[in-house]
């Protein structure tokens, strides 16, 4: 794990980027704020997390890190200790974590619970949705410590790596940490409901495009062609054929829009 700091004093403001060694766009992002060094009006901990996963391009060295939450020092893997080492640093300070996926190229923001600062801050982000996952927060970073998750875009890509400078630099304004003004937006809000599983099979297709609604009776995904159907309607979120080993991905229902308040003061 790299740890470094922008400004001086205890850092109540945390980016953290490689919790997933196969997602690099964030590290380039902290690399990035690095490099430039930027003047802080708020002191930020900048963290490379799983250093040893980005090393071999791979999501994990022994375990998914971000199912791995609060950690242990002596756990038997190397992410159930760095857990633990991150939790430790992270304290008290409210942080941003930056991922990237095989679903979807618009960024999008993951928050556990709708907590005022989600409120405050996600709508100012240049994202196009927020997605409430307190259904399925077990082991994720934002079950330790209070955390605003975003997916930069498709994993791998350019553009991903840009969204996540774009993003950082949006949080950073938006807190507080930058000087500027932020963009405010309408954020249509989805909460996870259901995991959709998926058979162990050769060949997986997925036939819808994330945030768009499912109806009932619409054949959604397959493995080795076996169809699935909508039983009944829902919103595909983080779906992709081959993105994780057992599950397409979520289901969602979408809760509402999210308009922040403009900034009268
Ligand atoms: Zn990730």
């Amino acid at each position: 794990m790299r740890v470094a700091q922008l400004g001086s004093g205890t850092p109540e403001l945390a980016v953290v980027a490689g919790i997933h060694g196969d997602e690099p766009c964030g590290v380039r992002a902290v690399e990035r704020l690095l490099d430039e060094c930027p003047t802080v009006e708020r002191p930020v901990k900048l963290v490379v997390a799983n250093e040893e996963a980005l090393e071999r391009r791979v999501r994990f060295v022994d375990e998914d890190l971000n199912r791995a939450f609060p950690g242990d020092p002596n756990a038997k893997t190397h992410e159930g200790r760095l857990a633990h080492r991150l939790v430790d640093e992270l304290e008290g300070c409210l942080t941003f974590s930056m991922h990237s996926t095989q679903s979807h190229a618009e960024p999008f923001a993951i928050v556990n619970g709708i907590s005022e600062t989600a409120r405050a801050v996600v709508p100012q982000l240049p994202v196009a949705a927020m997605v409430e996952t307190s259904n399925f927060a077990e082991g994720r970073l934002f079950s330790a410590v209070d955390t605003v998750e975003v997916e930069c875009g498709m994993q791998g890509s350019e553009t991903a790596a840009q969204n996540a400078d774009r993003l950082t630099r949006s949080f950073l304004t938006a807190v507080g940490a930058l000087p500027g003004d932020t963009m405010h937006s309408e954020l249509p809000v989805y909460q996870l409901t259901d995991v959709i599983r998926k058979q162990e099979a050769d060949t997986y297709e997925v036939f819808v495009d994330n945030f768009t609604e499912v109806d009932a009776g619409d054949p959604f995904a397959a493995a080795d062609g076996d169809t699935q159907v909508a039983e009944e309607p829902f919103y595909p979120v983080l779906m992709s054929p081959n993105g994780y080993r057992d599950v397409f991905g979520y289901a969602a229902e979408k809760l509402d829009v999210l308009s922040s308040p403009t900034a009268a003061d």
